[in-house]
């Protein structure tokens, strides 16, 4: 049996006993108030694990609950197939505190972001000199931070005028960023498209899918330079605006 979140557990399949009655989980089945442990197999298969949480997202609206009771603990789940992101995505239901729950799910993606760079590691840092500024100097200075190659993307799409962002309020003088932004996460520069260095995909991350609405995934990829708490301000602010509107007024964008 394994901790998911303050007093509810879960167990794997393999550890099922007799004595545990559960509930078999479908994607179309409509369930009562209350009912045992919920029985999902996720199948290691992303878009169905995806349908599932978005699932489980619904149910824990209309406040459904599944829960047995052994050995004095509260199994909500039985579980098979599964992976450290639907455990987190399972966490995540079950926050309610919506400033709590913003920052569990914003830290998340932004972790399984950085997981991405790490293991392309496209910069190639040497000599505080990224990969693309060895031969374009308009890409990176010297210490490491690649503002200036946001600011080509940001003065092409006209959304901001040509006062640098270089160098970002949050760069450090040693030790690069102070803060988690998830937009620069989000970011590669041409160089690195060009080259096809890394692949940034954030649709396939639970998080993004499951836990952010259009809007919210707009902020998440167009805020560069902001904080995290900034982020997460916007993140919960509600906007009654259209999609449409919102999109083409830029109102995603956190001005100050
Ligand atoms: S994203 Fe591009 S410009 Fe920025 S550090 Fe990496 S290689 Fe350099
Ligand atoms: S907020 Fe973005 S641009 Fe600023 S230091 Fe951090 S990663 Fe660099």
């Amino acid at each position: 049996m394994k901790h998911l979140y303050h007093n509810t557990f879960f167990i794997d399949q393999s550890e099922l006993t007799n004595d545990i009655s559960f509930t078999h989980f479908s994607l179309t089945k409509k369930y009562p108030q209350n009912n045992s442990a919920l029985l999902v197999d996720f199948k290691n298969n992303f878009k169905f694990a995806t349908r599932c949480i978005k699932k489980l997202i619904q149910l824990k609206n209309k406040n459904i609950n599944f829960q047995t009771v052994s050995n004095g603990k509260n199994i909500k789940y039985i579980l098979s197939h599964y992976n450290q992101a639907i455990l987190d995505s399972l966490i995540a239901i079950e926050i309610e505190a919506p400033k709590e729950k913003c920052i569990f799910t914003y830290e998340k993606f932004c972790d399984e972001l950085d997981t991405v760079w790490k293991k392309y590691n496209p910069c190639h840092f040497c000599n505080n000199l990224c990969a693309a500024a060895k031969t374009d100097k308009r890409y990176s200075k010297p210490d490491g931070c690649c503002a200036v190659a946001f600011d080509l993307i940001l003065l092409k799409k006209g959304i901001f005028t040509k006062d640098s962002f270089y160098p970002c309020p949050h760069l450090a003088k040693t030790g690069g960023c102070t803060t988690q932004n998830s937009a620069c996460k989000m970011f590669a520069c041409r160089y690195i498209k060009k080259n096809k260095l890394i692949s940034l995909k954030p649709k396939q991350s639970l998080m993004y899918q499951c836990f952010f609405n259009s809007k919210q995934r707009l902020i998440l990829s167009n805020n560069f330079f902001k904080t995290k708490e900034q982020l997460i301000d916007k993140l919960l602010e509600i906007d009654r605006t259209p999609l449409l509107y919102y999109s083409f007024q830029f109102k995603y964008l956190i001005l100050d």
